[in-house]
């Protein structure tokens, strides 16, 4: 059996960055990653600019600190200056608008005093350029200001505005299916009959897609009859990641792996050591079975929700990242256990926990949780403590490490 370290690693050596599109740009992708190197059509400012509401003047006037000066003109911003100050000469200028010819500095409204077209100065502290931002100061033309690889936040969105770029190469988001299996699962809003319960992976489970920067679709719930399933899963094939939760171990209703198996899915692993979890399928499709499937990445979750949730963090999240062209993860950290905790077990544990930052670094509180099916139990954490196999007295203190789940 695999270590989840062995089984993260089968899974990214099969995830490769999905091919570039050419995107418009809005909010809907934030967060995706430039597939091209961006240069600028403009000097930015694209003229010496104010930068302050202000008088705009010749420095060597004010050279005592103290001047009376002239207003030759009112420049506000979008308009472009008709005069050339000259000596004794100044001109009214607002934030933004360009500097007229002549004048090599900018003294802020506070420190004038406008009496009709004269103006009293106090700017003990004058020199060249005060106030002035410098033509192609942040940018030339021709000048590349973002590379491929750059990940959008809204700074980088602002900027490709500011360079004319209203459409971009991008990283395109992976695009993922969600279909959990199980005779008993009944959707939301349905009120369970006997031995039934309700679909609470898939709202999880596209939450997580979304979450990680997919793009998620919900095909439905999968009876535990092979015509059906096969259906749902030659549909998921035509996207880049599948996901189904249940159905994956051995038991005589757990059809998933044979289905995919007759599909053309290769199954890389089947089974990982680690709690909760364990029958966690991951396959990659080899053959031509179903058109167009080819190297598309499927993932058999167990059903219970948290070992659904753990085992998405832990393998799917990073193969959605790296389709991405994004940084895989999981993100780890090592966190001092805040409080003695004696635990048994025969598999390293993902058990559900608070990590805290706090003024003696990181430390990790394992939460009260009954288990796999308890979904209501991990609402107060934030993480999971990884906890070795054996029987161990942990105590306050020891070092642990910690899987974060909450990274954006
Ligand atoms: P399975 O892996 O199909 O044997 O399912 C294991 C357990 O998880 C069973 O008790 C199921 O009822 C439960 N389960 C499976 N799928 C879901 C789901 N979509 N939402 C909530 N619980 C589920
Ligand atoms: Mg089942």
């Amino acid at each position: 059996m695999l270590t989840v370290a062995q089984a993260l690693e089968i899974v990214l050596a099969n995830a490769v960055p999905l091919p570039t599109q050419m995107m418009l740009l809005g909010p809907d992708v934030l967060g995706c990653v430039l597939a091209e190197d961006v240069a600028s059509d403009i000097d930015l400012p694209p003229f010496d600019k104010a930068m302050m509401d202000g008088i705009a003047l010749r420095s060597a006037d004010v050279r005592t600190g103290e001047a009376e000066l002239t207003i030759i003109e009112e420049i506000p911003a979008g308009k472009t200056p008709t005069k050339t100050v000259g000596a004794l000469q100044a001109a009214r200028i607002m934030t933004g608008a360009p500097i007229p010819t002549g004048a090599d500095a900018v003294v802020m409204i506070e420190n004038c005093t406008i009496d009709g077209d004269k103006v009293r100065v106090k700017e003990p502290r004058i020199k060249p350029r005060l106030n002035i931002l410098d033509r192609a100061k942040e940018m030339r033309v021709g000048e590349i200001v973002l590379r491929a690889g750059a990940r959008l936040r809204p700074q980088e969105m602002g900027l490709l505005a500011a360079v004319g770029r209203t459409s971009v190469k991008l990283q395109a988001a992976a695009r993922v299916a969600v279909a959990p299996t199980g005779d008993e699962i009944v959707p939301a809003d349905v009120k369970p009959g006997p031995g039934q319960i309700r679909n609470s992976n898939g709202a999880m489970l596209l939450a997580q897609v979304a979450r990680a920067g997919g793009a998620p679709t919900f095909l439905g719930i999968a009876r535990d009859e092979a015509t059906h399933l096969r259906k749902l899963v030659t549909e998921g094939l035509l996207y880049d990641v599948l996901i189904l939760s249940g159905g994956v171990s051995a038991g005589k209703l757990d059809l998933v792996p044979g289905v995919l198996a007759e599909l053309g899915v290769e199954a890389l692993f089947h089974k990982v050591v680690m709690k909760p979890g364990k029958p966690v399928l991951f396959g990659v499709v080899r053959s031509g079975k179903v058109k167009d499937a080819r190297n598309k990445l499927v993932f058999g979750l167990p059903g219970n929700p948290v070992s659904s949730l753990v085992c998405f963090e832990l393998f799917v999240r990073p193969a959605i990242r790296k389709l991405m062209a994004l940084d895989p993860g999981p993100s780890w950290v090592n966190a001092k256990l805040a409080r003695d905790f004696p635990y048994r077990t025969d598999r390293p544990t993902y058990h559900p926990a608070q990590l805290q930052l706090t003024d003696a670094g990181w430390t990790i509180d394992p939460t009260a949780w009954f288990g796999s099916p308890d979904l209501r139990g991990i609402l107060s954490a934030n993480a999971f403590v990884l906890l070795p196999e054996g029987d161990h007295h942990h105590r306050a203190g020891d070092n642990l490490m910690a899987l974060n789940v909450e990274n954006e």
